[in-house]
């Protein structure tokens, strides 16, 4: 007889092709049957902490009760409705709510479904007003190492490797540039300074470049670059989509910072990990390069589910919680148990270097290959985690923790403790 768990096993495998995975080679997918807080549970009932949040979602827990009630109050009333022509009350709410939160110059929101979409609105946003007002620029610049997500746009922003090879031909070129330091500011602004007069707009993850490795830089050269790029009338998307909501320490990576960007997107977290939706907000500037007279001025661009009243719904809830001072102390509280965390490695002969923003953890494991997505490192750690039940998913040699604001201490120690033990085995 089949378990339950096999059976899943060997029914997904006849239908279910999964993200960012090699169907040949990958272990077993890992059926997952319940969640809780901060645990999933698989078929045979084994437990796992959600290190990761579920690829950085989850912000207050899995199936939150107070999330869970809400929604099924919201579903029982209005479940969906075009967004083109109508509106409802969660939509407005969570744009009034949200924008209140983020620099005042944000004035506008503009709903969609998911991460990449934000961007894709974000950059049609910023290409568009140029192109309202008879703009002749051309030139985008972004980060390198930068992740902004998978659709066209967003790729042709994202730094280039393996995964966007098969499609390098297809991309719009984008200017990319390190991110500042104290020592290299000069030299970016001198870059900019040549591109200045054909760029539309800079792109960028503001202190934490996620998928690139949780690669970070300091808020003091991101605020002067802004500024400059400012001055010369490049306009500033922020990529708030995994730096949002906290996991830096404060409500938005914006909070860092001195500038304001004209343009910022959100997903990931904005529903407390709930449901997909995506929003992507502005100044007034941005918004009256559309405002017109002239149907041809219009924003072109609309999702079937754009604004759904059940992922805004979530959203307002999750912003309830998140707002609660019990998770301002819990997100304070991550935030200190890193710190003492990697005092404690920082000696450690097989750690390269640890680092942390916020609740946001990075260790990087020395190796003799160097560092990179594919590094057989991931091959060896991510199982090493899930046998001792923790979600870990490491980026070849950098292992990181991104937890829910719910996680106990307890098993924040007990994660430590396997990265302890990984180092000593490994
Ligand atoms: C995940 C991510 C995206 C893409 O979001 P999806 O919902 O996965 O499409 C964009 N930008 C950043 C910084 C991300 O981490």
């Amino acid at each position: 007889m089949k378990t339950l768990q096999q059976d899943l096993i060997a029914r997904d495998y006849n239908v279910n092709w999964h993200p960012y995975t090699q169907m040949k080679t990958a272990r077993d997918i890992i059926p997952i049957v319940r969640a809780q807080g901060s645990y999933i549970y698989d078929a045979n009932d084994k437990r796992y902490i959600d290190a990761v949040s579920s690829w950085w979602v989850t912000l207050h827990g899995h199936a939150h009760p107070y999330i869970t009630k809400k929604l099924s109050d919201q579903l029982l009333n209005l479940e969906q409705v075009i967004f083109a022509g109508f509106t409802h009350q969660p939509a407005i709410e969570l744009s009034e709510r949200l924008l209140e939160l983020l620099p005042e110059n944000q004035t506008k929101s503009f709903y969609s479904d998911n991460g990449s979409t934000a961007i894709e609105v974000a950059l049609k946003m910023a290409i568009q007003a140029n192109f309202n007002k008879a703009g002749k620029k051309k030139k985008i610049i972004a980060f390198k190492n930068g992740y902004h997500g998978d659709t066209f746009g967003a790729m042709s922003v994202s730094g280039r490797g393996i995964w966007t090879d098969p499609f390098g031909d297809m991309l719009f070129e984008v200017l990319f540039i390190d991110t500042p330091k104290l020592d290299n500011i000069e030299e970016l602004k001198l870059f900019i300074d040549t591109h200045a007069k054909e760029t539309i707009c800079f792109i960028y993850e503001p202190l934490v470049q996620g998928a690139g490795g949780m690669l970070m830089h300091q808020p003091e050269p991101l605020s002067e670059l802004m500024k400059y790029c400012k001055e010369r009338e490049i306009l500033l998307i922020q990529d708030e989509i995994f730096v949002g909501f906290g996991r830096t320490g404060r409500m938005f990576a914006a909070n860092h910072l001195s500038e304001s960007p004209d343009i910022m997107c959100f997903s990931k977290g904005l529903t407390g990990g709930t449901l997909p939706l995506g929003m992507t907000t502005c100044t007034e500037q941005i918004y009256n390069a559309f405002y017109s007279e002239d149907k041809t001025k219009a924003l072109f661009h609309g999702h079937s589910f754009t604004a759904s009243p059940l992922a805004c719904t979530a959203a307002l809830a999750s912003l309830d919680l998140l707002l609660e001072k019990k998770t301002q102390e819990s997100i304070k509280r991550i935030q200190d148990k890193h710190h003492s965390f990697i005092e404690q490695l920082s000696k450690h002969p097989k750690v390269l270097d640890a680092r942390q923003c916020g609740t946001i953890f990075a260790m990087e494991w020395k190796t003799l290959q160097s560092t990179s997505y594919f590094s057989d490192m991931h091959d060896l750690l991510y199982p090493f985690f899930l046998e001792r039940g923790v979600l870990m998913r490491p980026l070849g040699n950098i292992i990181y923790l991104v937890p829910p604001y719910c996680i106990s201490d307890q098993d924040l120690d007990y994660i430590y403790s396997c990265i302890l033990e990984a180092l000593e085995l490994i």
